[in-house]
């Protein structure tokens, strides 16, 4: 377990991650954070907590760390896993057992996706496995065939078609298939910030690879990255217990017929998102923002802020492939742009 008391050097903070990164610490701020970096979810967890003496945070953080482990094993859709068995009954049209922490997060996606007007969609797997976002590694190779598309689109999966049967779950459409990767990380920062809170580490911050959750009077200086390149947009302090998720078209993508792709699918198309290369939402609630996000980036310059005002999220910064952006109004105040040229191009809206 790595635990380091040095602040973190600014190329160490903006290295690897996408999305936010934590400002570095300067003076006695720095000196009393502790922070512990692990991997997880393919990216550096990064783990700070403020005024936290030794004998106290052991503990906390080993159970912060094994609930983490947890989600990240079992509710992964392409790993052996509980969501894996449950997705595996979907498809044979059986039904399965599920533990009521899982059937908790597949109620609350529900209601983000209904919220959402479908732009967020977990139960968009069959498109992410034939799109090849699945796998680890992110390999050149063709579109997927057309008329699978179609098909998926005609059979219209969503999370509505789950039925509860005791603790089983069943769906009469075998094509719908969960995938929680656009959600899973802010439930889990939202759990991990739970979890300090309740054994008095009120000071805390989560990184789960660029999507955070902080919490604490002192507030934590973030940075929200240039999608473009090294650097970033801008920067703010956190406020409370609050936290700032970012989806990018930039991160995750496959070169497929010479042509990239991005991870994050529009349902309604069954391909790509277009329009927005990202999109950051911060809010109380890790898991709504995260959700958010990648709703608001499928969404598109045009329609973002009538799905924002749907899911009650105020406030967002969109940024599309021109370099131009846009920042809600209870977002812009609190922004403090890294260039001019930034500050030029952001528009309030
Ligand atoms: P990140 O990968 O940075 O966490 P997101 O939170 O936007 O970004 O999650 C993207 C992942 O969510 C994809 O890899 C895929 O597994 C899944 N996904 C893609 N499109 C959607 C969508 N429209 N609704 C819900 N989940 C999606
Ligand atoms: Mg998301």
């Amino acid at each position: 377990m790595a635990t380091h008391d040095m602040p973190l050097s600014r190329r160490q903070a903006l290295a690897a991650l996408t999305g936010a990164v934590l400002l570095p610490l300067a003076g006695p701020a720095a000196a009393s954070v502790r922070h512990e970096r692990h991997f997880l979810f393919g990216s550096p967890v990064d783990v700070m907590l403020r005024h936290a003496p030794e004998e106290a945070v052991q503990a906390p953080l080993d159970r912060v760390m094994r609930g983490l482990q947890h989600i990240h094993a079992q509710w992964n859709a392409w790993k052996p896993g509980e969501l894996g068995r449950i997705n595996q009954a979907f498809r044979e049209g059986r039904s399965a057992r599920v533990t009521p922490a899982l059937l908790a997060m597949i109620r609350s996606a529900a209601r983000l996706e209904r919220a959402s007007a479908g732009f967020f969609n977990p139960g968009i797997g069959g498109v992410v496995q034939a799109w090849g976002f699945h796998d680890d590694v992110m390999r050149p190779g063709d579109r997927p065939a057309a008329a699978a598309l179609a098909g998926w689109r005609e059979a219209a999966p969503s999370l509505a078609q789950i039925e509860t049967r005791g603790d089983a779950l069943a769906s009469r459409n075998p094509r719908l298939q969960l995938d929680f990767g656009a959600y899973a990380k802010g439930v889990a920062i939202d759990r991990a910030l739970d979890e300090f809170a309740a054994r008095g580490q009120g000071e805390a911050l989560v990184n789960l690879g660029g999507n955070l959750g902080a919490m604490g009077t002192a507030g934590w200086q973030i940075g929200i990255r240039d999608p473009f390149g090294e650097g970033l947009v801008a920067s703010l302090a956190t406020r409370g217990r609050e936290a700032v998720v970012t989806s990018g078209s930039y991160e995750r993508f496959r070169v497929l017929d010479g042509e990239r792709c991005t991870h994050i699918l529009d349902p309604s198309s069954a391909a790509p998102a277009q329009g927005l290369v990202s999109v950051t939402v911060l809010h109380r609630c890790a898991a709504l923002a995260d959700a958010a996000a990648t709703a608001l980036l499928v969404a598109g310059p045009r329609r973002w802020r009538e799905v924002a005002q749907r899911m009650g999220v105020t406030q967002v910064l969109a940024i599309g492939p021109d370099g131009r952006g846009m920042a809600s109004g209870a977002l812009a105040p609190r922004l403090q742009f890294a260039s001019p040229s930034w500050r030029g191009r952001i528009a309030t809206v």
